[in-house]
């Protein structure tokens, strides 16, 4: 029998115990340990067995053992006190609600937050990888300060996939399929008890309706859409199947229903549960682009305002944040796909489609004039842009710079906010019962001196608590792997010899990650007899835990992680390495908490951020990483290792051969000899100086509590007070900004600057003297209100552009009688220090609702040199 439909019958619990359907239906249990522990207690066998899961555990739990529990006083105070606890936790004030409020800048009532994806626990498989992990640390860190932030999501029916191996190692996908009855989810629901539901247009006067899911992040509501709808046509409800599956039109279709669908529920959530609108719009990478236009339309036809006004008013509550160095990595699709679903009868009735069609279109050098691009139509309507690292910063200033077409890439308009981890879905229980001994307040952790006081606890302690973490690993590695060589077809006689796979004393390094080819999976593998000598050391072995999935259309990848698998099932060596099928949350805690070494050998610079060695940072692990993303950042000499990089070697082979070679010296020469190294006591001093030493210059920076805080206060307050100031006045600001620019667009090409010229008060200028810069411009139909005139100073570099130059405002200069056409700028730069200098003039448009003077793209500056008398060199 194929095609069968699954369903899930829930418990009725007795009255006694409902609060364990109320502890149930919050996924704050993902990472409350006490409430984990009252299901644990329920049936602790059963618990193990159904994953941790706590529905299902309701779901399979029989009728004696809670009509046990329910007669069962000791269990039902435990089970009161984590009710009451989640309560406490659901309504007391907590960092947000204390932020100032009478300062004139009151935090954004609610921020919604879009994203394709999310990992919030293993039981609610709704995630490929990072950028999903991420979103769902930054919901239960949100929760956790009281951020009163609305998810919004996709239901997919089969998650991403299950990954298991075929005989020879090659990786198989499967797609369970998932009842929404049987997840953490809700319906979203009318007083009269009808389900809501969303619809969007599509081409040909078809539309597509979704459910409305919630799940309950704690404090913070995630709405999920799904497209499995008795309205829908067989085609129609497969569109939210899977994530990142199927064609460009079906991925298309996925995000038109994230960006437009999912800001319609949050307008039917607000509505029905009276939760604030919100004031500000995140956008979690490209693929929740369509978000904007929505809010376009939003203004458009609910507010009367033109097409441009609107952008304006949208891009001033948007924030966007870009997730991939990897142009391959971009979110883009075949222009013509697009416009089809503009045109007359499109998805989001009212909106011009040339207008559309030009916020993602790639008119800069370089760009492909035939494909629709998701992030730039993401930063064409977003105020506000990052990346994910102070790297990825950099990476993405200088990838994305044609969009501010005469500005250097450390002048675009995009920031940074580096990731961060959600400290108690990913550490260990032991780990944060260690520290919660060591310091009473949970805020001290936001700070290096409540991880000093950790890193008080007793080293024989420390140690202990990373033996335990590492022998579950060791175990946890041997069921998986007698899972999987179960399935790859092995009988239990023949596997004996898992039993004696890894080593729980054996300095463990793990390796896990989606496989694509920037993160080199095999680069391990570039010497395999040096590898092997690593792994078989008679003193100091090395054992190596590997897990990983490949998109299921990256062959590949997938060759990569057959390459890995057979190595690791050669009988010399496979008790010294294993590879674990399945990468997923599960398998990520269980890693991130047993392995001493995290290892990653990125690409450089290609890796955005990376959290998973954070997580192994928290649990007393250490780093051994190329520099690049947050490793790049926070590596300071001692707190783990860098693997050197071969940046400026063109040919690909050669810089993976010397940076395996690196990365095997580090190994040999430096990790394996100090977790060696025992003192008379058996405790590795050093080792665990370093670990020490990894927490408090980590410990504080790696928590998402910490990145939240930064979108509150950089990002998020930033977007509301702009978003307020051209809302006021029945959004005069909206008006005045759309009505500016157009001018400025329009005029500027009539800016000129005449003449430029600069002198010292001695000749040549000395250290401590000050230039007199002035400059002769031509406005054409601007004035000077609208314009800055800047005069750059710095030393010259090798492409005659100024390096880290100072910058002056330049200011009209009163005149009896004007000159004509031509205005007279001028300022003073003082001279710090001796040397030889450039200088330069340039001209930005300047208006008091601009956020950024690169906003528009929009920049002249002298034509080059000639025009210069005194010798001076310019640009
Ligand atoms: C943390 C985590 C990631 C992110 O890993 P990086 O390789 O560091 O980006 C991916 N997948 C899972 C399951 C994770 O837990």
């Amino acid at each position: 029998m194929k095609a069968i439909r699954r369903f899930t019958v829930r418990t009725v619990l007795p009255e006694e115990l409902a609060a364990l359907g109320r502890l149930a239906a919050n996924l704050r249990w993902a990472w409350h340990v006490p409430t984990r522990e009252v299901f644990a207690a329920v049936d602790p066998a059963l618990w193990e067995a159904v994953d941790h899961d706590p529905l299902r555990l309701l779901g399979e739990v029989g009728a004696e053992r809670l009509a046990e529990l329910a007669a069962d006083e000791a269990f039902r105070a435990r089970l009161r006190a984590a009710a009451d606890d989640l309560d406490g936790y659901l309504t007391e004030p907590r960092w947000y609600q204390g932020l100032p409020r009478d300062t004139g800048a009151e935090p954004p009532a609610a921020i919604a937050y879009f994203s394709a994806e999310y990992g919030l626990t293993a039981a609610l498989p709704q995630y490929s990888g990072g950028l999903g992990i991420l979103a769902g640390d930054h919901l239960k860190s949100a929760s956790d300060l009281g951020v009163p932030l609305i998810g919004v999501g996709l239901l997919y029916r089969h998650g991403y996939f299950s990954q298991s191996l075929s005989p020879e190692g090659w990786q198989l996908e499967e797609y369970p399929e998932l009842d929404p009855r049987g997840l953490p989810v809700t319906r979203l629901r009318h007083p009269d008890g009808a389900p809501a539901e969303v619809r969007i247009g599509l081409p040909g006067d078809r539309g597509l309706t979704a459910h409305v899911w919630v799940a309950r992040v704690g404090r913070v509501p995630l709405l999920l859409l799904d497209a499995d709808h008795e309205a829908n046509d067989a085609e129609l409800r497969r569109v939210t199947d899977r994530l990142y599956g199927g064609g460009t039109e079906h991925r298309l279709r996925q995000e038109l229903l994230l960006g437009i669908g999912g800001l319609r529920a949050v307008r039917a959530y607000c509505a029905l549960t009276g939760h604030p609108a919100p004031e500000v719009f995140h956008m979690n990478e490209g693929h929740a682009g369509f978000l904007g236009l929505e809010r376009v339309r939003e203004y458009v036809t609910g507010d009367g305002l033109t097409f441009e006004q609107a952008v304006e008013a949208t891009r001033a509550g948007t924030v966007f944040t870009t997730h991939t160095p990897v142009p391959a990595g971009i979110d883009r699709f075949p222009r013509e796909l697009v416009q089809r679903h503009f045109a007359d009868d499109g998805t989001v009735e009212g909106l011009p489609p040339d207008q559309v069609m030009a916020l993602g279109t790639e008119n800069y050098e370089g760009g492909d004039p035939n494909v629709f691009n998701m992030a730039v139509m993401g930063m064409r309507l977003a105020q506000r842009v990052n990346g994910v690292s102070r790297l990825h910063g950099a990476v993405s200033r200088e990838m994305f710079r044609g969009l501010w077409p005469g500005f250097d890439a450390d002048e675009v308009p995009i920031t940074s906010i580096t990731n961060g981890v959600h400290a108690r879905t990913w550490v260990a229980e032991e780990a944060q019962e260690l520290a919660r001994r060591m310091v009473a307040d949970s805020d001290e952790f936001e700070r290096p001196e409540g991880w000093r006081k950790v890193t008080g606890a007793d080293e024989r302690d420390l140690w202990e608590m990373r033996r335990t973490l590492r022998r579950r690993l060791v175990e946890d590695a041997r069921r998986r792997l007698r899972r999987s060589w179960r399935r790859r077809g092995a009988s239990h006689a023949e596997l004996g010899w898992i039993d004696d796979v890894l080593d729980p004393d054996v300095l463990t390094i793990g390796f896990a990650r989606r496989v694509p080819s920037y993160k080199r999976l095999t680069l391990m593998l570039r010497d395999r007899e040096r590898l092997r000598r690593l792994l078989l050391h008679p003193e100091r072995p090395v054992q190596i835990v590997i897990s990983g999935k490949a998109h299921p259309a990256d062959e590949g990848g997938k060759r990569l992680i057959q390459e890995i698998v057979r190595f690791a099932d050669d009988p010399a060596v496979r008790h010294r390495v294993v590879f674990l099928p399945d990468y997923d949350m599960a398998v990520a805690r269980s890693l991130v908490q047993g392995s001493d070494v995290w290892l990653n050998n990125p690409l450089r610079p290609l890796e955005a951020c990376g959290t998973s060695g954070m997580k192994v940072a928290l649990n007393g692990g250490l780093n051994l990483s190329v520099r690049d993303g947050w490793w790049d950042e926070w590596f300071d000499g001692s707190n783990g290792w860098a693997i050197p990089t071969a940046d400026n070697v063109a040919d690909p082979d050669r810089r993976d051969d010397l940076e395996a070679a690196a990365l095997y010296s580090l190994i040999e020469e430096q990790v394996a000899p100090l977790f060696y190294d025992h003192d008379e006591g058996g405790l590795p001093k050093r080792w665990l100086e370093m670990v020490k030493h990894t927490l408090v210059s980590l410990g504080p920076k790696v928590l998402a509590t910490r990145m939240v805080r930064d979108y509150v206060r950089e990002l998020y307050q930033g977007a509301a007070d702009s978003s307020r100031s051209l809302a006021a006045d029945g959004l005069a600001g909206v008006r005045e900004l759309a009505a500016w620019k157009q001018r400025v667009v329009q005029a500027w090409p009539g800016v000129h600057v005449e003449h430029v010229e600069a002198a010292g008060t001695a000749d040549p200028p000395q250290a401590g003297d000050e230039l007199d810069v002035r400059a002769t411009l031509v406005l054409g139909d601007l004035d000077p209100a609208d314009v800055r005139v800047e005069a750059a100073l710095g030393r010259v570099g090798p492409e005659d552009e100024l390096v880290d130059p100072s910058l002056v405002r330049l200011e009209p200069v009163a005149q009896e009688a004007p000159d004509g056409p031509l205005v007279r700028y001028a300022g003073r730069i003082p001279l710090h220090r001796a040397g030889a200098f450039g200088y330069t003039v340039r001209v930005l448009p300047d208006h008091p609702l601009l956020r950024h003077p690169a906003e528009l793209g929009l920049i002249v500056a002298p034509e080059p040199p000639g025009e210069m008398r005194d010798g001076a060199v310019l640009r």
